[in-house]
């Protein structure tokens, strides 16, 4: 079968599109799904070497994809007895986990104690576990898959579920477990891409917050709008963003930050337009291995600011962002599909910050 293929560390970022053998067939909990395979830019940073810490322990040559949805092609037993069905749609998402450790048992599926086995499609320095830049991806278990039958989304626009919504919809969720996100308070999302542009959404959907998004490319700002913003702030020269927060949140500041794009540089900055008073700074995106969070200072302490860690989500997770989605209140308008040949051109947008401004789209899936 085909597959887009990790080899070597490349600069500017590209995949081999080759010849890979077609997965086994599942056993027990396992489901083989004809594959499509959303772009996220966390496999830039495996390619361009950016991860190595993580990346050199994978088993070249190996298929990357980590965000994945498909039709069934056939299900193992178990998964089948569980209602997984040869032809059925599906989405996957974070939640791998053996479903039986005390975390998955507490719906932390995508942190499961036994998630050191590292199953993850795509992710995986297990070379059993190949990604979904295939025609056919094989899932260690269907408990991380959402079953699409019925909802009328098409897996070509489910994938991106699997991860650019999901993780910061899970990241929300986790804040309000901290955070009051009622009337009179303000969420900042600060880099308005495949995930920022699910966050703004998602933000409206399950907060009662004022948005205040911040973006760096004139180009999306009508567009964030319409997708629920009620302020966009236009970062560059000469803009001050903690100056204009304060401005808009009349000094109360930011109860929650979500931040996508994480720098040393810019973790510092967001958590000055953090609220004092019990605000909630999240880095979703995973930045560099290297990256740090020492800004914590006597003062923050004292007013019980919070920096909290998030990753990915569950499968329970994207099915609650699937009623959404049905709700009117995501839209799915902005993910556009390429055929699996072309991963590289879509690689190579990304890389170069032009993907918005050519396709007019924020994720692209591939199949
Ligand atoms: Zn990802
Ligand atoms: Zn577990």
């Amino acid at each position: 079968m085909k597959a887009a293929r990790f080899v070597e560390y490349r600069i500017p970022p590209s995949l081999d599109v080759t010849d890979a053998p077609k997965p086994r067939s599942p056993r027990g909990a396992e489901v083989l799904i004809r594959s499509v395979g959303g772009v996220c830019h966390s496999d830039l940073h495996i390619i361009r070497g950016e991860w190595k810490g993580f990346s050199d322990n994978l088993v070249r040559p190996y298929t990357l994809g980590h965000e994945l949805a498909g039709w069934i092609e056939e299900a193992g037993e178990a998964a089948e007895e569980a209602g997984f069905k040869k032809g059925d749609p599906v989405v996957g998402s974070g939640g791998w986990g053996c479903g039986a450790c005390e975390l998955c048992q507490k719906g932390n599926e995508q942190i499961c104690a036994l998630y050191r086995l590292n199953n993850v499609p795509g992710l995986s320095t297990n070379p059993e576990w190949q990604g979904s830049y295939a025609e056919y991806v094989l899932v260690p278990t269907y408990i991380g898959l959402v079953n699409l039958k019925g909802t009328g989304i098409e897996p070509e626009k489910a994938a991106p579920l699997s991860d650019a919504a999901l993780t910061p919809y899970h990241a929300i969720k986790s804040a309000k477990k901290l955070v009051d996100l009622g009337p009179g308070t303000y969420v900042v999302v600060r880099g308005i891409g495949g995930l920022g542009h699910f966050a703004v959404q998602l933000a409206k959907a399950i907060t009662q917050s004022t948005v205040i998004a911040i973006t760096s490319t004139e180009e999306k700002v009508d567009v964030i709008r319409k997708l629920g913003a009620d302020h966009v702030i236009l970062e560059g020269k000469g803009v001050n963003i903690v100056e204009e927060v304060k401005k808009i949140t009349k000094e109360r500041m930011a109860d929650l930050v979500l931040e996508f794009w994480v720098t040393d540089e810019r973790i510092a900055e967001d958590f000055r337009l953090v609220r004092p008073y019990l605000g909630v700074l999240i880095p979703v995106g995973l930045g560099y291995e290297t990256t740090s969070i020492k800004y914590m200072t006597f003062s923050d302490g004292l007013a019980e600011r919070h920096i909290l860690g998030s990753y990915w989500g569950t499968a329970r997770e994207v099915a609650e962002i699937i009623g959404l989605v049905k709700a009117g209140k995501v839209t799915l308008d902005y993910v556009k599909t390429y055929p699996l040949e072309k991963i590289n051109d879509v690689i190579l947008k990304l890389h170069e910050k032009r993907l918005w401004i050519e396709d007019k789209a924020f994720r692209i899936s591939v199949k």
